[in-house]
């Protein structure tokens, strides 16, 4: 591949870069608390701007309110963010991954609904999936949905780690409708507003001091049957969209993370006494051909998608590698700069903290690798014993995908 921008792409490049040059006094802080309603308000006002300048949902289609652009026009928005030190959008969730199942399996109603709101900020959504006993095995779900005489459904069980519950609209919900199918077929996809009679959301509190994540309890939650996206028992299928997305929103994101991980690189680098030890200095080489990797890897993943095709399983490489990376440089800086590197103040505190979680988000490190080492080196495969989704399977709903 080309590593440089066509000249189409360079002159978009130019106007992404004036625009933020021109707006970047309005951006709000980049990291602040998420029980912060003025701060969560004043991203969602920042995600609207960008929404107006066609700087958000870049690749949906332009009915939906979308710029009807390539991934690679979304890289080169996230690079040209990461480098002017703004936040982005803040419901990456939404418009990464829930819009664009809703555009693929949602009512004609459901789209004309959801969409705008979404894409402008104005009603943030959440992605309800895990479930204490239904991780990595995620057809494993317990959430029961059951139809009541008039036709609506009653959602009743547990779902746990919900990024954004907390100040979402909307979330998406999976959820069992026919208990006596195979666990694959009886699962169902709704819309849920997260308020209501029925609803509990509980916040966990991490050890960044941040309750990002929540629990969130439904009891006899009535949802009416327009509220279904997909059709029922087709839930399954409709989760792997969202999974396909979530995917490619991580590897997409991943630029972003090797220009976070550089500035963690270039603050050593700019202490004298942390310079001169050897140690540090061949942390710091190792970090930084790390990085390179990283960045020249996620390339493939950018050549693939600039051919129209969509990456295979060694783009979960880009995942590993990117989060281990800025794991290692997280570390790096605690090391170098002492305890005060957790203060409440600290730059990198919540990165610190926060980071080591992300083994675990969009697919664990042990899946991941597991899947590149049968699918990419051909090495035997493990006993799976059911658990984590096959891959072929997330092949073959891309493929669908694709052609649609
Ligand atoms: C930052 C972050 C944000 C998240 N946001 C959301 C959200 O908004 N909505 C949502 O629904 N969920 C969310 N999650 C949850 C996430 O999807 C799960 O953490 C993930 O699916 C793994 O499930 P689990 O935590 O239950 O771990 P488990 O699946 O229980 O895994 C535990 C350990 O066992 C290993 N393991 C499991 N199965 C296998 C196997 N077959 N082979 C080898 N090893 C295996 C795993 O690698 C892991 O090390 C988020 C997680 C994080 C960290």
């Amino acid at each position: 591949m080309d590593l440089n921008d066509t000249p189409e792409q360079a002159a978009f490049r130019t106007n992404v870069r004036s625009w933020l040059e021109d707006n970047k006094a309005d951006a709000p802080a980049a990291s602040g608390d998420s029980g912060d309603t003025a701060w969560i308000d004043s991203r969602r006002a920042w995600q609207d701007k960008l929404a107006e300048a066609g700087l958000a949902g870049l690749t949906w289609p332009k009915e939906f309110g979308g710029q009807g652009l390539g991934p690679i026009e979304q890289v080169i928005v996230n690079q040209e963010i990461a480098s002017a030190h703004v936040p982005g959008i803040l419901d990456v969730i939404g418009i990464g991954m829930l819009g664009p199942c809703i555009i693929a399996h949602g009512t004609d109603e459901q789209k004309s609904r959801y969409l705008g709101p979404m894409l402008h900020g104005d009603e943030v959504w959440c992605q309800l999936f895990s479930e204490p006993a239904a991780g990595s095995d995620l057809a494993a779900v317990q959430t029961r949905a059951i139809e009541n005489e008039d036709g609506s459904y009653a959602i009743t069980g547990q779902k746990v780690w919900t990024t954004n519950a907390q100040f979402s609209s909307y979330g998406l919900i999976l959820a069992r409708t026919s208990p006596d199918k195979h666990k694959h077929k009886g699962l169902t996809m709704f819309i849920v507003p997260m308020e209501g009679e029925g609803i509990t959301i509980r916040g966990l509190r991490q050890i960044s001091g941040e309750a990002e994540f929540n629990e969130v309890f439904f009891d006899d939650f009535v949802v009416p049957a327009e509220n279904v996206v997909g059709g029922v028992d087709n839930g399954w299928g409709t989760a792997l969209t969202v999974l396909m997305y979530e995917r490619l929103t991580i590897g997409l994101g991943s630029e972003g993370f090797g220009y976070r991980s550089d500035r963690f690189a270039e603050a050593v680098g700019q202490d004298e006494a942390a310079k001169s030890d050897p140690e540090v200095r061949q942390r710091l080489g190792d970090l930084a051909a790390e990085l390179l990797a990283v960045r020249f890897t996620s390339y493939r993943t950018l050549t693939a998608l600039s051919k129209g095709q969509i990456p295979g399983p060694e783009s979960g490489l880009a995942k590993v590698t990117t989060v281990n990376a800025a794991i290692a440089a997280g570390e790096l800086i605690a090391d170098v700069v002492g305890p005060e590197a957790l203060d409440e103040d600290s730059e990198w505190a919540y990165m610190i903290s926060f980071l080591p979680g992300l083994k675990s988000a969009g697919g664990t490190e042990a899946i991941l690798r597991n899947t590149i080492g049968e699918r990419v080196l051909g090495l035997p495969p493990e006993p799976r014993l059911d658990k984590g989704i096959p891959f072929s399977e997330l092949r073959a709903k891309e493929k669908e995908a694709v052609s649609a």
